[in-house]
């Protein structure tokens, strides 16, 4: 019997590689093992913040954040849906992700901006798109925390 949900081939892709999938989605970053900083880029090959090589391990950063700052989009590429609101998030690790932020109204939103500051806000997922193989493509964003 398959005890877990494994990633295949014809699983569902995420929109970004720090986005990981499976039975508890979340990002990762990479924490330097010399000074502890935590950076979201996975593809960095040396701490910015100490220089060392080779010292950046994965980990699992939380689900749940803080909005640093939101934007309400009202123009956008044909295709895509306005208005909309883009945030960033701060972390508890003290990274900060751009996303969107949904089950929020976004009128509310703008006569009371200070409901939107340091709103905490939890990840969640969803599929927005096919590849051209037919592959479901998972993207993240972030609702208010219950
Ligand atoms: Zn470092």
């Amino acid at each position: 019997m398959a005890e877990q949900a494994q990633a295949t081939d014809s699983g569902p892709r995420p929109i970004v590689p720090f986005l990981k999938l499976g039975s508890n989605p979340h990002l990762e970053g990479q924490k330097c093992s010399t000074c502890g900083a935590i950076f979201l880029d996975p593809k960095r090959v040396a701490c910015s913040k100490c220089g060392s090589t080779g010292t950046l391990k994965p980990i699992a950063l939380s689900n749940k954040g803080k909005v640093y700052v939101f934007s309400v989009v009202h123009q956008s590429f044909p295709g895509i849906k306005t208005p909309y609101i883009t945030v960033i998030v701060d972390l508890p690790e003290g990274v900060s992700v751009r996303s969107n932020l949904i089950d929020v109204n976004h009128e509310e939103l703008q006569k009371d901006p200070k409901k939107g500051f340091d709103m905490p806000v939890e990840l969640v997922t969803s599929v927005v798109a096919k590849d051209r193989e037919g592959h479901e493509v998972v993207a993240f964003q972030y609702r208010p925390s219950k």
